[in-house]
């Protein structure tokens, strides 16, 4: 079974959105193998994204990502990187597809609420960064 990392952003926890993020994974057949709720620091908030250090928009997201508490989950299913992706929607909300979680209810394309990892290898990085072996079940 492949997993994958899913984080509700700052924006979504403050919405109310947690209860329907998860409605929205089991609906569709996604198990939850792991979650706990974390408010990040700034240097966390840039470790994590890293891979973005020298986009424009890094200051920004990572003020924005250590704004307030976030909920992380680790998702397993069958290609669970992909479906995670599909029900997400683009990054910028205003191309995502109708019925999407950043459709339905982003306002920004920074303030999407959620992230889901891209690839096998990040999704393998991502989970190590908040998650142990002994906290997946
Ligand atoms: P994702 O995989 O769909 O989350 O998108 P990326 O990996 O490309 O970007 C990571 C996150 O950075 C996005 O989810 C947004 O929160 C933010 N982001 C991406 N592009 C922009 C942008 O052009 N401006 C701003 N302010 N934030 C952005």
């Amino acid at each position: 079974m492949e997993k994958t990392l899913s984080i509700i952003k700052p924006d979504g926890v403050s919405k109310g959105l947690i209860g329907e993020v998860i409605r929205r994974f089991e609906k569709n057949g996604i198990k939850i193998a792991a979650m706990r709720m974390l408010w990040l620091t700034k240097k966390e908030a840039e470790g994590f994204y890293a891979v973005h250090k020298s986009k424009k928009f890094f200051e920004s997201l990572t003020t924005f990502m250590s704004s307030g508490p976030i909920v992380v989950m680790v998702l397993e299913g069958e290609n669970v990187i992909a479906k995670n992706r599909e029900l997400m929607g683009a990054t910028n909300y205003l191309e995502a597809k109708e019925g999407t979680i950043r459709k339905d209810f982003a306002t920004d394309i920074e303030k999407n609420i959620v992230h889901g990892s891209d690839a096998p290898e990040t999704a393998v990085s991502e989970i190590k960064y908040f998650f142990c072996d002994l906290d997946i079940v």
